[in-house]
Order: structure tokens, then sequence, then C-alpha cells
């Protein structure tokens, strides 16, 4: 479709870029390697807590991660990730802890994946995304589905095991979809959820529901939500969204039906959008720009045509 060859297909979705991290998976059963990786001087160690890592100014005028090697952080091995080596050979540790250490200087910060995920080059904000999806899901999964008794971390962080009954227990990533929905006309369709500001329009999206495809999540969502059928599906791209722990998967979908009716229910308000309404409605402050690490900005984007003006108050 020739709406996605123009000249924001290229521009980067957060969380999305190239890190230049390899996970080295095959290493995380590997005691005697985790431990000599652990203690090499070049490996990186970063405090993630509560969803929250220190973020800091980089010489370069960027934004990143504030990380020590190994020997200067705390020795609580339980609570370890391994998360990768780069190009370079260093290897990437986060420690799971019940508190950020105190500022190290003045510039250093908390800052939670959707601030630290727009200012972090790719790098940072995978090695971030990673180490925060594995501390949500360990949380929540302190205890056996199977038998109900305490479980163990193992696997440097990505398995959980139950001591009693042997199972072992995998991070679970949930599939949602994210659609844009444009009719014969080329207008675009924009939601309102009930819970957000006023003037927050964007993509329907929603979870799949167990025995679906996605293509079949994509029309149910938009007829649950807006009362329009689909006539075709096209996928763009994928964004992880570990709040807690989704994937969003991103489509271009084209509408067989117009006339709109929404569920009232988690879709207050939906309404169909020229190029021309949109600017106008940004313009007035009718619609508030989406929120930029989404990948649903970039979805209207390859639409609009052009990149969307940025949200008032965003980083720049
Ligand atoms: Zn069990």
């Amino acid at each position: 479709m020739s709406t996605f060859d123009n000249a924001t297909a290229d521009r980067p979705i957060g969380l999305t870029a190239p890190s230049g991290i390899d996970r080295a998976a095959h290493h995380r059963l590997d005691e005697a390697w985790l431990a000599a990786a652990w203690s090499h001087p070049t490996t990186r160690v970063f405090v993630v807590s509560g969803g929250q890592a220190l973020i800091d100014d980089t010489p370069d005028g960027g934004t990143g991660l504030v990380m020590t090697p190994s020997f200067e952080a705390p020795l609580t091995e339980t609570h370890r990730y391994f998360l990768g080596t780069d190009e370079k050979g260093v290897r990437y540790f986060a420690l799971q802890k019940d508190s950020l250490p105190g500022r190290m200087d003045q510039s250093a910060r908390p800052a939670g994946l959707r601030e630290a995920g727009m200012l972090l080059g790719p790098r940072d904000a995978a090695l971030m995304a990673h180490a925060v999806a594995l501390e949500n899901w360990q949380r929540l999964h302190r205890f056996c589905s199977r038998c109900g008794e305490r479980t163990v971390i193992a696997a440097a962080g990505h398995i959980r095991r139950c001591q009693a009954c042997g199972a072992e227990h995998y991070p679970r990533t949930d599939p949602a979809v994210i659609m844009l929905v444009t009719d014969d006309q080329d207008r675009a369709l924009l939601g309102r959820q009930v819970h957000w500001p006023e003037g927050r329009f964007s993509t329907l999206a929603g979870f799949v529901e167990p025995g679906e495809s996605i293509e079949q999540a994509v029309a149910r969502e938009v007829f649950e939500e807006a009362g329009i059928t689909v006539a075709e599906v096209e996928y763009v791209a994928s964004q992880p969204w570990p709040f807690p722990s989704s994937l969003m998967l991103g489509f271009m979908a084209r509408a067989g039906t117009s006339e709109i009716e929404v569920d009232g229910e988690e879709i207050e308000e939906a309404r169909w959008f020229s190029r021309e309404e949109l600017t106008a409605a940004f313009e007035s402050g009718e619609v508030l720009p989406p929120f930029g690490l989404s990948i649903a900005a970039r979805l209207i984007e390859l639409w609009y045509g052009k990149p969307l003006p940025r949200p008032r108050g965003a980083a720049a």
C-alpha cells in the first residue's frame, strides 16, 4: 500500500530501534559463565526498582542509564538479571532492589520507562525495557500457578522455578493489537478512551484473545469499540510495551463501513479525521498530539505524511 512510502517511514519507533545488544540467552543457565561475566572489569550494572532506573546527562548531550562496574554494585545475586552483551563484549546486568541508590551527582535522577524511553539511546532504552519487564514479571510470579508454593529466580532472571513441584515459569508477553483505520476517503479513525484527558485522541487498540489470530483481533476490537467493519489489515511494526507486559502489534486497517457507533465503555468518542481536519484540530488545541514514544504516533504519522506536532511539555 503506497500510504507507507513517505517521508516518515524511516523514523524510528520508541523501543524498537536496533539496540546493538545480543541477549546471549544461551548463557543464562551457565552459573560459572555468569559469575565470570559478573566479575569482569568491563561489565556494567544498573539498578532497577519499581519500574524506575537512574538516568543522567551524558557528555555528548544525550541521556544514559547510570551504570557502575559490578565491583561497585551491591552483592544481591538473587535479584540479578543478565541482559546481554554488546558488540564490544561488554556484559550488562540489572540488579533489582527495593529502592534506587542515592543520587550520585546533581544531574542523575530516577525515571520510569515512559520518560526514559524517549530520552535514552536505543541501547539503554532496550536494556531498561528488558529489565523493567523482568522486574514486573518477577514481582507478580512469586508463587507457582500450578501448586501455589513459592517460586525462586533462575536463569539469570528469566525463569522462576517452583521448588515444590518443579514447574518452570517463563516471563509472559501479552500480544496487543493497535491499528489506524482509514476509510474510502482516506480519513483516519481516532478514538478517545473514557479515562483519557480531554483532547486526547489516538488509534484504537486492544488485547488479542485466546484462540484468535491477530488479524481477527484487529477486526473484533475495531467493531467492538467503534462499530466499524474492517475490510483489510496490513501489519506495519511492533513495539515492546512493558506496562506491564505487552507487545504492541501495529497495523494499518481499511474500513468496510463508515458509520461510527462507540461502545461507550472503553471508547467515549470516535471520529473520522481528514488530514486537514486533524491539522486544524492540532492547531486549535482541540486535539492533543499523541504521546511520542508510542507506536500509535508512528501509525498516525504514516497516514498523516509528515511528523506530528510535539506534545506540549514533551522533552526536546
Ligand atoms: Zn509448583
